[in-house]
């Protein structure tokens, strides 16, 4: 997921390249501790059976708000002696189970829903014999399934057709889909989706262009992924090609904006295999949802899911792509295992991002990149708990959307960093590629990071790092003194206009910010000394036009500074603002801004009660824990 503004994210060929990958993949690493054999998030046996391939066959119904239909998952009885399937589920209506022996028929089978748990859900437990090949489980899902947003026409940008689309991390696949619900299971996927006419269908998989005589759309994820990867979106969806592996999904009124945008996605992919290794999904395209999507962007396999926030026509918001790319590498072929281990993902994927972004777009732009990317890092440490200013907690989190936040992105980013000083670009590029191709299409825990780190840099260069320097970058809550901290002049240069605006010395007219880029804006408003007087702030809005500017970023930073000074004038807009967005980076600075007084709490949850309903049920927890006075979070 990206959650900074940033300017920041033929089968015969398949057969090919999937051999090439399952051959990386079988390569073994010297003395790597094993997997986990469970999941704190999760309710899955996979040490026992273990779901082997998933296929969804479901109807979608936009009146009921509902998915339903059946899942079939083809299972593995690791231990031989093992009866029973545990899966995940989160209020789903279960309706039938049965089993399947090797060319048998279906057999009706015994099933019980646990009671449910408020973050992990129901536990599924299915009694297998022990020569069932298959399960399937019809079902049907619940109009608010956390990880499912039904949208009213009204609510889209064609007006004209409703919108579903899911966001499946970190656990809530188990929303509409039951199966084993942790990045430690990996598996392959197939699908058939039906959907009303007129309707598109769109998976992180590959897809048909045409539904079938029936009106079902198919897919086909032919690599083992983690469930949170599952992904679907149904609307009134165009494709617009822009390049030989990229394109872009929007609806039809976005769509020539949205490939404009992003049509430079095919640069990135060749900067990144330059460096990483070869892309290894097939085709790369991009899905613009409408603004109810609650992150920057979501790095679905084949299929990124991004909000239509970034599309501002300059492409200067580009390096959300940048991100969601990177996750190709980190985080979709090489998989935390746990949410605990979610640096991992995170941590790489920025530090990808920024390298990849400084390759396409310079130097300069790469520093500002990073250092409002510290800025987010500090602001985020201040508002942790201690337990999670760390990249690894000593206990899982209950709730890993809970713990959601900056820290595991630029926190992760800076230990890179530091490696990368201590053992010099070449070598720890080649280490990084090592590490894609070693574990490529496998799940992977800190412990096995560090494993590897020691096997394939620290023993070969010793003395450059030691065991106390790693915990502290791992565990210790503070940040290691030793972390290389990034500077760019073009942002210090706005910082001491500021300084000298905020005097008195320059007046608003002679700010030269015309000419400034997004990212120097950004750093000029989000960190703003409390002292900025409101006629400051007054004259800065006559000149720049600050409020109502079609920039969504800029306009979430402008609107939160006016009410963090208590400029009451800016309610209005803030309401308007916050109805008309519902990017969690986005909404959720207004709502603690306005949060900190009474008067403003209370105006926050009238503004809350006519946004909700627009808002996606993960955004709402979010927003709900601000108005309940926890700091914490995104
Ligand atoms: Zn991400």
């Amino acid at each position: 997921m990206a959650i900074r503004f940033s300017v920041l994210k033929c089968a015969c060929l398949r057969s090919l390249q999937l051999l090439g990958v399952y051959m990386a993949s079988s390569m073994s690493v010297a003395a790597e501790p094993p997997l986990p054999a469970t999941e704190p998030h999760s309710y899955a046996n996979p040490q026992q059976i273990r779901v082997r391939e998933v296929a969804l066959d479901l109807a979608v119904d936009f009146e009921r708000k509902r998915l339903s239909g059946t899942v079939d998952l083809a299972i593995e009885h690791v231990d031989p002696k093992a009866r029973e399937l545990l899966l995940d589920t989160r209020a789903l209506d279960i309706e039938q189970v049965q089993t399947r022996a090797e060319k048998g028929d279906w057999k009706a089978a015994e099933f019980k829903l646990a009671a449910p748990d408020r973050v992990l859900g129901s536990r599924l437990g299915i009694a297998v014999p022990g020569d069932a090949q298959s399960v399937r489980v019809r079902y049907s899902t619940v109009p608010d399934a956390s990880g499912l947003q039904w949208l009213t026409p009204e609510q889209t940008a064609g007006k004209r057709q409703p919108f579903l689309f899911t966001q499946s991390q970190a656990i809530h696949a188990r929303s509409w889909i039951p199966l084993q619900d942790t990045p430690l299971v990996r598996a392959p996927y197939r699908a058939r989706i039906k959907t009303p006419k007129g309707l598109r269908a769109v998976m992180s998989a590959e897809m048909h262009d045409e539904p079938d005589a029936d009106g079902r759309w198919r897919f086909e994820m032919p690599q083992p992924i983690p469930s949170y990867l599952i992904a679907l979106a149904v609307g009134d969806l165009a494709f617009k090609s822009t390049g030989k592996r990229t394109g872009v999904y929007a609806e039809p009124s976005m769509l020539d904006r949205a490939a404009h945008e992003f049509a430079e996605t095919e640069k990135t992919i060749e900067l990144a295999e330059k460096t990483y290794g070869p892309y290894r999904w097939g085709r790369y395209d991009l899905l613009v949802l409408p603004p109810s999507f609650p992150y920057g962007g979501m790095e679905n396999p084949r299929l990124t899911f991004v909000t239509p926030s970034v599309i501002t026509g300059d492409r200067k918001l580009v390096s959300l792509i940048a991100h969601e790319l990177a996750h190709s590498w980190s985080g979709n072929l090489v998989t935390n295992a746990t949410w605990s281990d979610f640096w991992l993902n995170e941590g790489f994927t920025t530090y990808l991002t920024y390298r990849l972004t400084e390759a396409q777009y310079g130097q300069a732009f790469g520093d500002m990149e990073r250092v409002l990317g510290y800025h987010d890092l500090l602001d985020s440490m201040e508002r942790a708990d201690v337990a999670d200013r760390s990249l690894i907690r000593e206990t899982p989190a209950a709730d890993p959307d809970e713990v959601f936040s900056s820290i595991p992105y630029e926190r992760g980013e800076l230990f890179l960093v530091w490696l990368e000083q201590r053992f010099g670009r070449e070598a720890f590029d080649a280490f990084l590629r090592g590490w894609f191709d070693d574990h490529a299409f496998k799940s992977a825990t800190t412990a096995q990071f560090l494993a590897y780190l020691q096997d394939k840099l620290l023993a070969r260069q010793p003395g450059k790092v030691s065991t106390v320097q790693l915990d502290a970058w791992l565990k210790v809550p503070v940040l290691p003194d030793s972390a290389v901290l990034p500077t760019s002049s073009a942002l210090t240069e706005v910082e001491q206009q500021r300084e000298r605006w905020l005097s008195g010395k320059l007046g608003t007219a002679q700010l030269p910010a015309k000419n400034w880029a997004v990212q120097q804006w950004q750093l000029f408003l989000d960190s703003m000394p409390e002292r900025v007087t409101l006629d400051q702030l007054r004259q800065l809005d006559a000149r720049f036009k600050l409020t109502g500017t079609s920039n969504q970023i800029l306009g979430s930073s402008w609107l939160r500074l006016r009410l963090a000074a208590g400029d009451k004038s800016a309610w209005p807009a803030a309401e308007t603002y916050l109805l008309g967005a519902g990017r969690m980076r986005l909404i959720t600075p207004l709502y603690r801004a306005l949060a900190k007084t009474p008067e403003g709490l209370a105006f926050a949850k009238q503004v809350y009660a006519k946004a909700a309903p627009g808002y996606h049920p993960i955004a709402r927890e979010a927003v709900e824990r601000i108005l309940r006075g926890e700091q914490a979070g995104v």
